[in-house]
């Protein structure tokens, strides 16, 4: 019995449509799927129609990413209900956030001699929330990078040529508005903070716990053994449920299987009941 809590859909950049994320892990004897599209809920309807007919758990999520100079901090919320409520209301603006700084990014592209069209990579991100994967495929097809992944090291990561910010919540802000909103906040694949040395992680756990963080991911589609046993002594440390996920994104993350990730994850469902029980104390 294995699950994956972090997954995205076309509603954001994954490249399954909704149904059909939940056929394949049906197909892959998942017995339950998160989806946790970046800054939106918008897939969820069409999921857990598709997740009843497949008689499989659906639990509706969105990521977001948060205000965070040092690297990467990203926040799976899993139970978030599509609809109105504190956090709820503020994807849209999350999302529109995201357009002003596609068009920057272009702009920064094409003076660098990469000349790609915003009209192109907004018909790669059909209906869903535009992110900077669409970018990189958009750049992949026309032949100025061999894949996704050397586009981000050459262009868009942050602190390359063509990187442009974009708004965030805060980190408290974030965690607050999840709890608020029944949601579950999980500390996303804790490796992109871009904090290492001793002690970094746990002051950075302490002052999220304080804010009401749940749970951290330690086992993520790309970790280890090593990594997992570190990141687990991490969340006994700070009293944070464990989560996992693949992070699946179809092609714009080829190398990513839904449910097993890189390496062989399996995440049992004993990790979903832990976090379905902690669900009932979060508002
Ligand atoms: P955005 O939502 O535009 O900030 O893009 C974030 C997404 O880009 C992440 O969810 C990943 O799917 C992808 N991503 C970030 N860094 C990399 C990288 N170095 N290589 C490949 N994909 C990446
Ligand atoms: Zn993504
Ligand atoms: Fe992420
Ligand atoms: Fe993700």
């Amino acid at each position: 019995m294995a699950v994956d809590l972090h997954t995205h859909s076309t509603a954001s950049d994954g490249s399954d449509s909704p149904a059909e994320l939940v056929r394949r892990a049906a197909e892959a004897g998942l017995t339950a799927l998160a989806i946790a599209d970046h800054d939106t809920l918008d897939g969820i309807e069409e999921a857990r129609a598709a997740a009843d007919r497949a008689g499989i758990q659906l639990i509706p999520g969105t990521e977001l990413s948060l205000e965070w100079d040092e690297g990467g901090m990203h926040l799976v919320v899993l139970w978030l209900e599509p609809g109105p409520g504190p956090l709820q209301d503020r994807l849209e603006e999350l999302r529109h956030g995201r357009d002003g700084r596609n068009e920057r990014i272009v702009e920064r592209l094409r003076g660098l001699g990469v000349d790609i069209d915003l009209a192109e990579v907004l018909d790669e991100a059909g209906d869903g929330s535009v992110g900077r994967p669409h970018i990189a495929e958009v750049m992949r097809r026309h032949g100025f990078v061999p894949d996704i992944k050397t586009a981000f090291d050459l262009f868009l990561a942050k602190g390359a040529p063509a990187y442009v910010d974009r708004p965030r919540l805060h980190p408290e802000e974030g965690i607050t508005l999840a709890r608020a909103s029944g949601g579950v906040p999980i500390l996303a694949h804790p490796h992109t903070l871009g904090v290492d040395g001793p002690g970094a992680l746990d002051a950075v756990l302490e002052r999220l716990v304080d804010a009401g963080l749940v749970g951290i991911e330690v086992l993520y589609g790309s970790y280890d053994t090593e990594e997992r046993q570190a990141l687990r002594a991490h969340a006994s440390r700070h009293a944070l449920l464990a989560s996992g996920g693949s992070d699946y994104h179809g092609i714009y993350k080829p190398d990513v299987a839904l449910g097993t990730g890189k390496v062989g994850l399996r995440v049992p469902l004993s990790v979903l009941d832990e976090l379905a029980a902690a669900r009932a104390h979060v508002a």
